[in-house]
């Protein structure tokens, strides 16, 4: 018997592989499951894109080990639509760095900055990949709560002294997994004053970024005044043009943290394969009509289904951004239990928020990840059970 290390067993345990596992039992059983309890974009990606990764993959130079810490030209059309769509200023070379996914730079930042007996602050609920990296870190985290009476926003004021005396690094996720939260600027601006006056990096997950509803467009911790002294960003192509099996990502922001996850990632990884990094170039720099007509579409099917669960007395916000809804649970039934109740009488699979930490329990969440016909048919089947 292999035994695994202290390091391996101090992961939280995987809580989605439980919620495939269901998903599956119930197909197997013969059941016209929907599943809207992963994250998983059911979209393609952008023909122009796939067309551009089938022209690069044949030019020889691709298939040689690409620069460790990612291509120049990627870094540059990265820099360049940051300040397209943001306004936000970029060195190429200091300030970007290429990740595989917005994943692996989250998991290995702790490992960046933190020493053992260092706190991280998360988000809670919030996505479970920063509890991984804290704990591969031997760090410890403190939760945040959010609650839907302040915006779900963290309250910096409840965070314990002893706590924010050890806090080397804090996680934000805005527009927000799972409760579809937006971020306002003035937040950011006081997460800025925070940050600086004990110390914190601030890392903004952005993965949804491209994802606002209403007209509205997310705003970038970078774009606030000092947002690069103290943080980065990662942001994910994943999301934004339907590339989640691409697996290609970046960090923005501060040189010296930039520095540190290009050492890491030296360490581990030869860079995203080239072919690819040179399609990413393709998504930045083309027509960004792909992206509006991915927003528009995850907006009809937050009016079809949020709209139908309003009606049918469901106490549930709109989601202001990313394609998820924060359904609060009826009747003061625990998380697990209605969507188990879900799946066994709507077959109709939703994320069970406690999943996401103990302010999930309530909750769950659901993805705005099928066509508007079968977004229709899951509300008529959640209601009329
Ligand atoms: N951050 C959040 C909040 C996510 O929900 C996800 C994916 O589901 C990611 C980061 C990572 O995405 P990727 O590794 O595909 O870039």
């Amino acid at each position: 018997n292999i035994h695994q290390s202290d390091r391996l067993q101090g992961l939280p345990t995987q809580f989605f592989a439980s919620i495939v596992a269901k998903v599956n039992a119930a197909i197997a059983a013969g059941h016209d499951v929907i599943n809207l309890g992963q994250g998983n974009p059911d979209l393609p990606t952008p023909p122009h894109i796939v067309d551009s990764l089938r022209h690069e993959v044949r030019d020889p130079v691709t298939h040689k080990y690409p620069p460790f810490s990612g291509l120049i030209e990627l870094k540059q059309a990265i820099a360049h639509w940051y300040k397209q769509e943001y306004d936000v200023d970029l060195d190429p070379a200091k300030e970007v760095a290429i990740l595989f996914g917005g994943k692996t730079g989250l998991v290995e930042l702790p490992m960046c900055l933190l020493n053992p007996g260092d706190v991280a602050l998360v988000p809670d609920p919030g996505y479970p990949d920063y509890w991984s990296g804290i704990a591969l870190a031997g760090a410890q985290m403190h939760m945040m709560p959010l609650v839907r009476e302040n915006g779900f926003l963290p309250d910096y004021s409840q965070i314990p002294q002893d706590r924010l005396a050890k806090a080397k690094l804090m996680f934000l996720n805005y527009p927000n997994n799972p409760t579809s939260a937006t971020a306002t600027h003035e937040f950011y601006a006081d997460t800025v004053r925070f940050a600086e006056k004990h110390g914190i990096v601030v890392a903004s997950d952005f993965a949804y970024g491209a994802i606002g509803f209403d007209g509205e467009k997310p705003a970038s911790f970078l774009q606030t005044p000092g947002a690069k002294e103290v943080g980065i960003e990662f942001y994910t192509l994943s999301k934004t043009y339907n590339m989640a099996g691409w697996r290609v990502g970046f960090a923005l922001g501060n040189a010296d943290v930039v520095a540190a996850i290009n050492l890491i990632q030296d360490h581990y990884y030869c860079s995203v394969p080239a072919f690819i990094q040179r399609a990413a170039v393709t998504a930045l720099t083309s027509s960004q009509d792909c992206v509006r007509d991915l927003v528009a579409t995850y907006q009809r099917r937050r009016d079809v289904f949020v709209g139908g669960l309003q009606k049918a007395g469901y106490d549930v916000l709109n989601p202001k951004g990313s394609f998820f809804t924060w359904v609060p649970v009826p009747g003061g039934m625990k998380s697990m239990d209605f969507a188990d109740l879900l799946l066994e009488k709507a077959h109709v699979m939703v994320a069970p928020g406690n999943g996401f930490g103990p302010h999930g329990e309530g909750y769950v969440r659901v993805g705005l990840l099928n066509t508007e016909a079968r977004m229709q048919e899951a509300v008529e089947r959640m209601t009329s059970i």
